[in-house]
């Protein structure tokens, strides 16, 4: 059974899609909640939300990019809860265009928020995990970091980064009891993916071997094995949760 009573866990982007389902999930099972996001709104709403039910949430409006604003979120749960135990790195963006029409901003505010943003965030939680002697970091990275996408040279880049922060980052943390593994969703079913043409999603759907888009909360589920003690002996890992899109034949 996966328990994390008195854990704190911050989730970044965390007003919706990805990383509102991981907060319930992990407000379900015990933990103390960090609602982090650059929207004042729906960081709120989300907070409130989750309050509703019972659990412990904190709202924080900030930009994980900026340095002062990724110190201050990992502070303001120190301050909260007392503790930085669960440090989920979920928000992220795309800015999609082909690499000959890309401009020099396009690919900048990728890497800021989705590798930089990752970074600033990892940097300032090991701080208080290494005086714990715990801590599980989880980083979203993505099936077109592993594969790459056309009209995702920037994404694909800042995800292919996060996989290869996570595996040194693993190394450098291992011998203080602190484990970072990422997960590399397939096609989920959010707002970011909202935009695309329904013809395409089809498509899409139709290339999975499970034939469905995945849900938030079937990357909620991997994110709460992660940060528990049920995965206490996993470290450096990239978990695909792509409904079978690396088997042979399938695949985006
Ligand atoms: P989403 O666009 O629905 O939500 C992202 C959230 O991040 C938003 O609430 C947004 O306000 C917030 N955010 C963006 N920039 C921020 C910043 N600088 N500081 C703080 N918050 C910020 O996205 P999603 O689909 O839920 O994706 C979540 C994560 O999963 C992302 O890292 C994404 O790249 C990754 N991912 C998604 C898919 C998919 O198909 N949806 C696939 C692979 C990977």
């Amino acid at each position: 059974m996966i328990d994390l009573k008195g854990k704190s866990a911050i989730v970044t982007g965390g007003a919706r899609g990805i990383g509102k389902a991981t907060l319930m999930k992990l407000g379900s099972l015990g933990a103390k909640l960090v609602v982090a996001d650059m929207n004042p709104e729906a960081t709120n709403a989300c907070a409130e939300e989750l309050k509703k039910l019972g659990y412990p949430a904190l709202a924080y409006v900030g930009d994980i990019s900026k340095d002062e604003q990724a110190l201050g979120l990992i502070e303001a749960c120190n301050k909260e809860y007392g503790s930085v135990d669960i440090l989920v790195n979920n928000a992220g963006i795309t800015r999609d265009t082909l690499l000959m029409r890309m401009k020099k901003e396009q690919w900048d505010s990728v890497i800021a928020v989705n590798l930089t943003g990752t970074y600033l965030c990892t940097q300032a939680a090991i701080k208080y995990m290494m005086k714990q002697r715990s801590g599980s970091v989880i980083n979203l990275s993505s099936i077109a970091g592993e594969n790459g996408n056309i009209g995702q040279t920037n994404y694909s880049a800042s995800k292919a980064g996060v996989i290869g922060f996570t595996k040194a980052c693993a190394l450098e943390l291992a011998s203080r009891n602190i484990r970072v593994n990422a997960i590399a969703p397939g096609f989920i079913a959010t707002e970011m993916t909202d935009a695309i043409p329904e013809k395409i999603k089809k498509s899409i759907s139709n290339s999975i071997p499970l034939k469905r888009p995945g849900q938030p909360e079937d990357i909620a589920n991997a994110v709460a094995f992660l940060a528990s003690d049920a995965s206490s002996f996993i470290t450096g890992h990239i978990l695909s949760v792509n409904g079978g899109g690396f088997l042979p034949g399938g695949g985006e």
